[in-house]
């Protein structure tokens, strides 16, 4: 296909999501051959077949990223398909409990720490070994503004993204000598759909000062914190993407990109 991005190839976790199934889209129809890896096989299949529809190659590959074994054989699998891998997206997450630290169930402080911060070290490890033997490439983190500022109720979700805000700096300096970006996006409140309505439920579950217990009233107050007045949509958050993965970024890197409406 032709594109601004024909010919390049793109890995991208959590790709059977909301947020990387939108970016997949987006980088398929600039032209880019797509790696798509994700935990869940059947929403797989869909997202790679919607994909597939801009006429690019798209591979899926069922993977789990808290396994680095099997991140570390995916990943040779993707460059023995593809030859090579030119862009990351490292976006696949999890939200976990909502509930004030001293009631924080233990076993899912784990599990989040699990897949957004041991998971997403695995992938931007695996990848970068490739990119450092390529000498090029450019990496996209997906963070949180809960990686900005700790949201009350989410102790494991913020720990992970202030983490994966670490991560990208880190990596960006040391990838840097090898011709390779690593950046961050910090997406906020975005919706419409079941991530914003089950956040909203789940704020008023945990009965905190800093939301009321009534889900109406809680997105309001979500929505009232914003300066722009609204929640995000999932259309706003790949355009961001393939800046940062573009060469019009090319002196950006270590950066984390909030997209929260100011
Ligand atoms: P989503 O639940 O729709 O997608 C997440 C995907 O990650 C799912 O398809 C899931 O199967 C996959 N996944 C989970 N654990 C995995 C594992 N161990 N191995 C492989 N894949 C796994 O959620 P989303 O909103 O698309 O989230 C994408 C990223 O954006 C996450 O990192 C999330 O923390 C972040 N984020 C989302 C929002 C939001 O409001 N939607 C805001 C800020 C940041």
């Amino acid at each position: 296909t032709s594109g601004q991005f024909s010919g390049k190839i793109a890995v991208i976790t959590g790709a059977a999501g909301t947020i990387g199934l939108a970016v997949a889209e987006h980088l398929a129809s600039l032209g880019a051959d797509i790696a798509l890896l994700d935990l869940q096989k059947d929403k797989l299949e869909d997202a790679a077949t919607k994909v597939r529809q801009y006429g690019s190659t798209v591979r899926p590959y069922v993977c789990d990223v808290t396994d680095a074994q099997c991140v570390n054989s995916t990943t040779e699998q993707v460059v023995s398909d593809f030859g090579k891998i030119d862009f990351l997206f490292n976006n696949a997450g999890f939200q976990g409990a909502f509930a004030p630290i001293q009631d924080y169930p233990e076993e899912d402080f784990n599990r989040v720490i699990q897949i957004n911060v041991c998971g997403a070290f695995h992938v931007l490890q695996a990848v970068a070994r490739q990119m450092v033997a390529q000498k090029s490439g450019a990496i996209v983190n997906t963070a949180s503004m809960a990686g900005v500022q700790g949201p009350p109720n989410m102790a494991a979700y913020g720990a992970s993204k202030f983490a994966i805000v670490g991560l990208t700096q880190t990596a960006s300096k040391d990838l840097a000598p090898h011709n390779i970006r690593v950046n961050a996006i910090s997406p906020a409140f975005m919706g419409p759909g079941p991530m914003w309505d089950m956040q909203v439920e789940k704020q008023a579950k945990a009965k905190t000062q800093y939301f009321s217990t009534d889900p109406e009233t809680v997105a309001k107050q979500m929505i009232g914190s914003v300066p722009m007045r609204r929640y995000g949509n999932i259309s706003e958050i790949p355009g961001v993407v393939s800046f940062l993965l573009s060469d019009a970024a090319s002196y950006m890197t270590g950066v984390n990109l909030p997209i929260a409406g100011g």
